[in-house]
């Protein structure tokens, strides 16, 4: 069983469920997907997206906005607060620096990572991290807000391992996404290999960056398949040794957040 720590379920491409939300969900299941965190990246369109994920209690939530959406409505610290206070949601993000996409003054997003990391201190749920091309400043920032007292995931790790070991010791667990999959992700297979087997999860981002051998295709929560083989490849295990890793860290992770986690049965 797997569980496939951030995608994006509004944006995925249904059209090989009929455009059927439920259809997909079943689908999921039946490859052996166990649970998906699926992660907002604006307020414009988390309502939708809470409604069409509410029925499914394999599918939990995050809420916040992203750190490239300069357009819409920015969150303070109340409302990101009143919207994790749903019981599905169980994280808060994704949230974090991005230096590759924005550019001039980016006192705007350092401020907008603080209200998240407030947000996910006064409710007690991990923070869900973005973070690209910002050198050590999101860690840095995790660190003067006190973000170790939740801790959370840094998502679709592109880093060393000197900033692996880093994130770990503010509380943080790596995820890997397709990308670690890519020919060239020498740096990153290179963490997915020394990390202790209890501070990895797994996750697709879904729909973007499909793993090898969908590499430039749309991605799908069941592809996550392939970033666990190829990490149990790095790691010398089975692709089940490292389902059931990724999994038990995941449930360690959200386990006051849950509303049923799940017995392990891989
Ligand atoms: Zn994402």
């Amino acid at each position: 069983m797997f569980i496939d720590s951030h995608c994006h379920l509004d944006r995925i491409d249904l059209k090989p469920y009929g455009g059927d939300f439920a259809a997909f969900v079943a689908a999921a299941d039946q490859h052996s997907i166990q649970h998906m965190l699926c992660i907002a990246i604006d307020m414009e369109r988390y309502p939708a997206m809470q409604a069409m994920v509410k029925p499914y209690p394999q599918i939990s939530l995050s809420v916040g906005v992203h750190p490239n959406e300069n357009e819409g409505e920015e969150p303070d610290l109340q409302r990101l607060i009143d919207l994790a206070e749903d019981d599905q949601v169980i994280a808060i993000g994704e949230t974090g620096l991005d230096y590759f996409h924005g550019q001039g003054d980016m006192a705007w997003q350092k401020q907008r990572f603080r209200t998240h990391i407030q947000a996910a201190l006064a409710v007690n749920k991990p923070l869900i991290i973005h973070t690209r091309e910002a050198g050590q400043e999101a860690l840095d920032i995790l660190a003067e807000e006190g973000a170790d007292q939740v801790g959370g995931i840094i998502h679709c790790f592109t880093e060393d391992w000197a900033y692996a070991e880093r994130a770990m010791a503010l509380n943080f667990y790596i995820s890997f996404s397709g990308i670690v999959t890519f020919k060239n992700a020498v740096q990153i297979q290179d963490v997915a290999k020394r990390i202790p087997a209890d501070r990895y999860l797994i996750e697709t981002d879904s729909p973007y960056l499909a793993p090898v051998p969908y590499r430039g295709k749309p991605n799908y929560p069941l592809y996550v398949r392939h970033v666990a083989e190829y990490i149990a490849d790095l790691r010398g295990c089975d692709t089940e040794t490292v389902a059931r890793q990724s999994s038990e860290n995941f449930y360690r992770l959200f386990q006051h957040h849950l509303a049923t986690p799940k017995p392990l049965s891989v």
